[in-house]
């Protein structure tokens, strides 16, 4: 099996009938890029920059992070590299930032919600300003994290949009094509996403939190841990709503979630016309094996079922493993 997927490592992914899926890696630093290159990658899909931030005793500044991210664009060599903005709070601490102590982390001040607060504004700009100078050196998409309403979307748009100018005046060359798009994992955006397709470049699940939120089972706590059911039917109506409405828009969804890199999902979001897998690196030649066996149609047919004949988290996997027997 290893000899079979180390010959797909320089492969296209496409399945049984010929459709292309981009294939991609998350990765939480520049030295993840070896992983992403020795697992043939075809884009990084979620570059957590968190890491930055909780790597470091204290603000990373604009030009670490410069640095950070073009190492990631360069070495990527003109690929799609995903770039999520910083992510904090919730389970992830920075202790220079000395972030109020809180009953619920996972439903209050974190991600989107710090970047667009004032304590949260210097910061955010820099990481927008370091973002758009290493532009020019390769395939970047910014994504925000956390949206729950087009307000938050459209004001770090604003953000993106004045520090793009302010470089432009500057006289700072920035590239022309970024795409900018938002995170899926606060089911409010979910349902509402036809909305957000009109103004967002792309949209990629994240299932981890989704699946937390949409159940209200703290991904953490292992006593509501059969509470986290990515095939429950409520989670894939969900996730094929976004991507219809992706669809209907002219743009595409991606998943970066641990969903996407389960061999049992892959088969139902093949089905659902998912266009991007974004998973750890390590898993994608097993996808790429698997989603070369797999027949478009055939896997439409099996997600249709699903979304439409299964009461239960049980049912659709029992269905899957049919079709996929
Ligand atoms: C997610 O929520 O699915 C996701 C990819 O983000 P994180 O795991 O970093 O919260
Ligand atoms: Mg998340």
């Amino acid at each position: 099996l290893k000899v079979e997927w180390e010959k797909l490592k320089h492969a296209e992914t496409v399945t049984a009938d010929g459709k292309h899926i981009e294939l991609a890696a998350n990765i939480g630093t520049p030295k993840d890029l070896e992983g992403v290159h020795n697992n043939g990658a075809e884009a990084v899909g979620l570059y957590r920059t968190e890491f930055l931030y909780m790597d470091s005793p204290d603000f990373p500044t604009e030009d670490e992070q410069y640095t950070a991210y073009t190492a990631v664009l360069e070495g990527m060599n003109g690929k799609p590299v995903v770039v999520r903005t910083m992510d904090i709070g919730g389970d992830k601490e920075l202790p220079y930032l000395q972030l109020p102590h809180e009953m619920n982390p996972f439903l209050g001040y974190r991600a989107l919600r710090i970047s667009l607060s004032e304590r949260g504004d210097e910061m955010f700009r820099t990481q927008m300003r370091a973002l758009l100078r290493a532009s020019v050196h390769g395939n970047l998409r910014i994504m925000f994290p956390m949206v729950a309403t087009l307000k938050e979307f459209r004001a770090a748009k604003k953000i993106f949009e004045e520090e793009k100018a302010k470089l432009v005046s500057e006289g700072t060359k920035v590239s022309d094509t970024i795409q900018v798009g938002i995170m899926i994992e606060i089911p409010a955006a979910a349902v509402i996403a036809d909305k957000f397709a009109k103004e967002v470049d792309f949209f990629s699940i994240g299932t981890n939190d989704l699946i937390q939120y949409t159940m209200a089972a703290d991904r953490m706590n292992e006593r509501v841990s059969y509470l986290y059911q990515p095939y429950n039917p409520s989670i894939l109506r969900l996730i094929k709503n976004v991507i219809d409405a992706s669809h209907a828009e002219g743009k595409w969804t991606g998943m970066c979630g641990e969903m996407g890199g389960d061999q049992m999902a892959v088969p139902l979001l093949v089905g659902m016309g998912l266009d991007e897998f974004s998973m750890s690196a390590t898993s994608i030649l097993q996808t790429r094996s698997l989603m070369k066996r797999l027949d478009t149609k055939k896997m439409a047919e099996l997600a249709d079922r699903a979304l439409n004949d299964c009461d239960t988290m049980e049912e659709v996997i029992d269905l899957v493993k049919d079709y996929t027997r």
